[in-house]
Parts: C-alpha cells; sequence; structure tokens
C-alpha cells in the first residue's frame, strides 16, 4: 500500500476482533485493502465482498455489526442493496462509501436508510471515526421516558418513534439526531453542536452531513416533523414547528 494511504498515527491497537465483525463490500481491491488494515488496526473484525449479489446472503450468515457498502458495484449496486435490507425490516447499521456527489444525492434523496456516508477519497481515519460513531449510538444509555415535542413521540428504551399511533422507522443516526433535539425542546442546537454531540467527532465530517439527516426525518416525519430551522444558526425541536 501506498504510504499516502497509511495512517501516520494509528490508534492503540485494541484488543482483536472485540468491537465486532464489519462487512466491507468493494469491489477494488486496493481500496478494500486499505479499509481492511484500518478497521483491524481499529480492532474490528472484517469481511469483504467483493460484488453485490452476494451481500445479502453474506449478511444473513455472518450478521456483521455494520456494513462498509460501495455504491458502485459489480452485480448489484450499494443503493439496491441497501434497499432490500431495509425492505426486509435489516436495520444493520450502512456506512456508503461513494465515488460522486451526484451518488449523494441519490442516497439522500432515495431515502434508503443510510446512516452514514463517505466520499471517496476519504481517508481510513474518517471511515473508522464514522464507523465507531454509528456503532457507539446503537448502545448508548436510554432515557427510560417516552418523550412527545408536538405530534412526535419518542422512546429511547425501544429506540422507537411514532406520529400518533403510527410508528416511523428511523435509522441509528437519524433516531439520535431526532432525540437529541427533542431531549430539549426549543433549545437551538448549531450544526457543528449537533455534528459533536450526535456524530462524536466534528473536525472530519461537513455540516451538509446534519443538513442531509434533517431532510430525511423531516421527509419520514412528515406534517409531524416538530424541527424548526433557523436561518443562519441552525435546528430545533419545537412543540409548534414552523414550516420551512
Ligand atoms: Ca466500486
Amino acid at each position: 500500500m501506498s504510504s499516502a494511504t497509511t495512517d501516520p498515527h494509528p490508534e492503540p491497537a485494541t484488543s482483536s476482533r472485540s468491537r465486532g465483525l464489519v462487512l466491507v463490500v468493494e469491489d477494488e481491491p486496493a481500496i478494500a485493502d486499505v479499509i481492511r488494515l484500518n478497521l483491524t488496526k481499529a480492532g474490528y473484525g472484517v469481511h469483504i465482498e467483493r460484488r453485490g449479489d452476494t451481500v445479502l446472503a453474506a449478511v444473513a450468515r455472518l450478521r456483521p455489526a455494520a456494513i462498509v457498502l460501495d455504491v458502485a458495484l459489480p452485480g448489484e449496486d450499494g443503493i439496491s442493496i441497501c434497499r432490500s435490507l431495509r425492505a426486509g425490516d435489516d436495520w444493520t447499521p450502512v456506512i456508503f462509501v461513494t465515488a460522486r456527489d451526484d451518488e449523494v444525492d441519490r442516497i439522500v434523496g432515495l431515502e434508503l436508510g443510510a446512516d452514514d456516508y463517505v466520499t471517496k477519497p476519504f481517508s481510513p481515519r474518517e471511515l473508522v471515526a464514522r464507523l465507531g460513531g454509528v456503532l457507539r449510538r446503537t448502545h448508548g444509555v436510554p432515557d427510560a421516558t417516552p418523550q412527545t415535542v408536538g405530534a412526535v413521540t419518542l422512546d429511547d428504551v425501544r429506540r422507537r418513534v411514532f406520529t400518533g399511533s403510527d410508528e416511523v422507522a428511523l435509522t441509528v443516526t437519524e433516531f439520535d439526531l431526532l432525540a437529541h433535539l427533542m431531549h430539549k425542546p426549543g433549545r437551538v442546537f448549531t450544526r457543528e453542536q449537533l455534528l459533536s454531540a450526535v456524530w462524536g467527532y466534528s473536525s472530519v465530517a461537513g455540516t451538509r452531513t446534519v443538513d442531509v439527516h434533517i431532510a430525511q426525518l423531516r421527509s419520514k416525519l412528515g406534517q409531524a416533523s416538530p424541527i424548526r430551522t433557523v436561518r443562519g444558526v441552525g435546528y430545533a425541536a419545537e412543540h409548534r414547528a414552523a414550516p420551512s
């Protein structure tokens, strides 16, 4: 591997395989190798699939903790794979690896239930950070009391969200973002604050990530959405949210 892709400040080695198995779907061998090296170094087990049409079977067989999913793949593309997983009620965290901005727009626009994405070329450290963030959020300490803001009820213990009596299926990231806003109704959070609180890091992600997930939440919650845009500042959850 070229030195350009080697992390000069590796994390200290943690106990091997203790952080769970990550299924990496990537058809470019050089990229797959870099991802494997860095995830292994960070303490994850790694299984690599090089074709899209073998992924659903691999997920069923391996039950990975998370999936790092390239978009353009032989056999079946990542967008189709993610759609199939979610349609089958499989909410394993998915981090997309995209080559182009227009793929990001497709991922967002199609409401696929992606938890995060990185755009090639990405630093291995960024991918490890995002993966750690997604996994950490799935193991957070829940608040026992369901909370209602406007027409939306959030159940932290069961990680479920309802509008009236209808349950809304959210990704790990969407849930955590909504929960962070709803736990402090009326308080305005900047995008940077939300990045830091929900993603757990601030230097590698752009604020667009926050906007993307807010848009996904609004789309799923529809008229019931309690999220208000505070122009030039950020977002808040309000009992009566103005449309924006
Ligand atoms: Ca590819």
